[in-house]
């Protein structure tokens, strides 16, 4: 079941890798430049489970702020104008994993670039975004085939999948 779980946040987070457009039609929050201090982070020692969902993921930190509870992910790479929706999306899967398990719903996430935070607000519109993108998720994963639904063939290079997908574009 684990692994089950893991596979899917897995495809999960390459699906929302690929929603870039999807999030500039839908109009997802974009995030806000914030400072944060690191020394208040605490390392995540497990993943969280919702089996509704069955979701799972291990954001980096944990940060409780005023009785609330923060996931933070960090990312190696300089920031962004404003942060990708792929680290939106998974953000927000942190942040639903969070409001499930520990029964406190996060008002906001932090993307930690290396130099820049942005805080993006966890809106119910975020919430009902990332719940769709599961649905569509479980839905395609019942196909023998889903669509490419991109066109950059730069993308394709830096596949896992290239090897054995009869869709790639390089
Ligand atoms: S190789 Fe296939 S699965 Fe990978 S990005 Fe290209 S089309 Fe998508």
């Amino acid at each position: 079941m684990f692994y089950l779980s893991l596979t899917l946040l897995l495809i999960a987070i390459f699906l929302f890798w690929q929603s870039d457009r999807q999030r500039k039609r839908s109009g997802l929050p974009g995030g806000r430049v914030i400072y944060s201090d690191m020394n208040e982070w605490g390392r995540v020692q497990k993943p969280l489970y919702d089996s509704t969902t069955r979701l799972t993921g291990k954001p980096d930190y944990l940060v409780e702020r005023h009785g609330k509870i923060i996931p933070v992910e960090v990312k190696s790479g300089r920031a962004p104008e404003a942060p990708y929706d792929s680290h939106i999306y998974q953000l927000a899967s942190y942040c639903y994993l969070v409001h499930k398990e520990m029964g406190k719903r996060p008002p906001y996430g932090i993307i930690h670039y290396r130099n820049r935070d942005f805080a993006v607000d966890y809106t119910p519109e975020l919430e009902s975004a990332l719940l769709d993108i599961l649905t569509e998720m479980r839905r395609d994963g019942r196909r023998k085939t889903v669509a490419c639904s991109h066109n950059l063939p730069a993308r394709c290079r830096g596949c896992g999948y290239n090897e054995i997908c009869d869709q790639r574009l390089a």
